[in-house]
Parts: C-alpha cells; structure tokens; sequence
C-alpha cells in the first residue's frame, strides 16, 4: 500500500522536478518551415543541442563563480584567475561579482523556465521573416490595414500616412541635428507579418543583416513585442566554430576564440535576449580577445559615445560570458587528459595545469 502510494507520487512528481522547458515552450518557433524565419531544417537538432548546451554553459559560468568564492576548492586558484583576466575582477569585490552573478542567473532562470512573461520570444533561423520597405510606402495598422491622415484636399478628407509620417515611428526614424532641424537618419522600416509589427535598422546596402556579412551569426531586437532572436544561416554552418561543445580539442596556446562551440551564437543571443540589449553592449565589436584584453589595461576609462567604463561594459558584453563560460568549461572536462592534469583557458590561450 505505501510502496504503490510512494511510486505513484514519485511517478507523478519526478517528471516535473527534472522536466526542464522545450525549445519550443520558451519560444514561438516556425517549425514546418524554412521560409520566413522558420526552422525547420534546425529541428530538433542542432537547436535542441544549443539549448542544451546552453545550460551547460551558464552552469560552468556560475560553477566558476562559486569556485573562486570556495577557498577549499581544489579549483579556488585557476577559477579566480578566470574572473581576473575575463572580467577584471576578484571574488571580494561585491559590486562586480553580483553583476555578473545576476547576468548568468539571468539567462539561466531564462532557460529554467523560471522567467515570466506574458509574451513569448519568437526565434528566426533566418532573417526572411523581415519583409524590407520604403519610408514612403503606406503605412500598416497591426491589422494588415492601410493607415490613413486627414487630408482636405481628399474628396474623403483621408488620404494613406507614409510609415515616416506614423507619430510613434518618428523617434525611429528621424533625427536632430545640433541646428534644431530634424532631418532623416539612416534607418528603413522592415515589416513583420508574423507580429504585424515594423522593425527600423539600417538598409544594409540593399543586402540584409545576415547577408551583408559573414561576421553577422545572429541579432536579438527589442523594438516589436515580443522580442525576437534571429540566429542567420551562417551559424549553422561556420567552420570556425565546432559543431558541437567539446568537438574541439584543447591545445596549448590555442585561443579561446578558436575554441568555441556554433551552440555560442544562440548562448550569446540569449544575454541579449533576457537582460536586453542596452545593459549587454558588444563592446568586443570583432570579437576579439586581444581587443578586450587592450581595454582591460585600461579599465577606469569610459570610451565615447558609452556612460561606463571598460571595465563595467565588459562585464556586461555577451561573448566575455561566452568565452568565459566555455573556457571554464574546458577546464572542469577530464577527457583529454591524465589524473590530475586539465586544460584551462584562464590566460585566453590554452594551457595544461596540475591541479
Ligand atoms: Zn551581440
């Protein structure tokens, strides 16, 4: 009698304790389509992959964290110089340390389930979801119906609104220049029919966000409601990256930027996503460790056109997280050496330590 009542408690509860949430339950995901942003091709791996590799990272990350906090940790010494050389930080130094703590649950608690939001991400396997248009065309209600302004010219007194002319788009597409005179910036509506929504960005030169560059492996916007990550064809195809976590052996002096996982794209979209995009700058513009490691010498100095320090942006840009988080994922795996021996990336560069 109590060993049935037991399983069948255990039968109902084990599931939900472990369960942690699909790809498609954190996101509106086209999965019957390539077209338009759709995923198909991607499903259910590699994207399932990437979610699961995800977590593994934001667990290595936090795992890093508590490491340096541990002195007793047999990983105190290394895991310390990884929060030095990535975020310029020591474990005593509260402020930072709770920064970055709060970005990694963030994304983690993201992950988890644990995030409440009335409106689910859409992710994109493409940027095609994005319907390119003029400032000058008729502008859309999110109906799908023309806009239209009084006009007493017009025989209705209505004539159609151009999407520039739209008071709530004015802030996305116009400026003020010193002289008081606003004037057209450089950005172009894009059209959503999934959210019915426009997106404003640059014009690309006639390509788009993903086709003008191979550098360009995804982008997160916060500009519709809800928010969208768009992860572009490249990533799932680029060879500088592994197909997956640990397909790339560690060797001395190979830099962590040659390391890293194609799962890394979406890993980085997902800072962007949950903290958003004003508090996690790409401060590495090329993803460069040498250019972030050049800002960290000079930590205390606030680069223009920003309102913190080097020191403080770093901390806050997405691919610091996924370099460190991958690195010191590397340094916990066993695989690939003998007893007491790891590789660790906590220079940058890889390197064999004895534990
Ligand atoms: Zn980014």
């Amino acid at each position: 009698m109590h060993i049935n009542f037991l399983a069948l408690v255990w039968g109902y509860i084990i599931p939900i304790v472990l369960a942690l949430p699909s790809l498609d339950s954190l996101f509106q995901i086209k999965a019957n389509t390539d077209s338009d942003g759709g995923c198909s091709s991607q499903l259910p791996d590699p994207l399932g992959k990437w979610l699961s590799e995800s977590r593994t990272l934001v667990n290595a990350g936090l795992q890093a964290l508590s490491d340096a906090k541990n002195p007793s940790a047999s990983e105190n010494k290394v895991a310390k110089d990884y929060l030095w050389s990535y975020f310029n930080m020591s474990p005593d130094d509260t402020d930072a340390m709770n920064l970055v703590q709060t970005n990694l649950q963030t994304v983690k608690n993201f992950l988890d389930g644990q995030t409440t939001t009335a409106n689910i991400p859409y992710l994109f396997c493409n940027d095609k979801w994005l319907q390119k248009l003029q400032r000058s065309d008729v502008a859309k209600d999110v109906n799908g119906n023309d806009i239209f302004e009084y006009d007493s010219t017009a025989s209705d007194h209505l004539s159609p609104m151009s999407i520039e002319n739209v008071p709530s788009y004015q802030a996305w597409l116009w400026k003020v220049q010193k002289n008081g005179r606003i004037v057209r910036n450089n950005q172009v509506p894009y059209w959503s029919d999934d959210m019915r929504q426009y997106v404003f960005d640059i014009n690309y030169g006639g390509k788009t966000y993903c086709t003008v560059s191979n550098d360009h492996l995804g982008a997160t916007q916060h500009g519709t409601t809800p928010s969208t990550i768009t992860l572009c064809p490249f990533a799932f195809t680029n060879n500088k990256a592994g197909e997956t976590l640990g397909d790339k052996e560690p060797a001395r002096g190979l830099s962590i930027t040659d390391i890293l996982p194609r799962s890394g794209t979406f890993y980085h979209e997902l800072f962007h996503l949950t903290i958003g995009n004003e508090h996690t700058p790409d401060i590495t513009s090329k993803y460069s460790w040498t250019e972030q490691q050049k800002y960290l010498k000079t930590p205390d100095r606030i680069p223009s056109g920003y309102d913190e320090n080097y020191q403080t942006l770093i901390r806050r840009n997405p691919e610091t997280y996924l370099w460190f988080s991958v690195g010191y994922w590397y340094f916990q795996q066993t695989q690939w050496t003998s007893t007491n021996q790891r590789w660790s990336f906590h220079s940058g560069a890889g390197e064999l330590l004895q534990l």
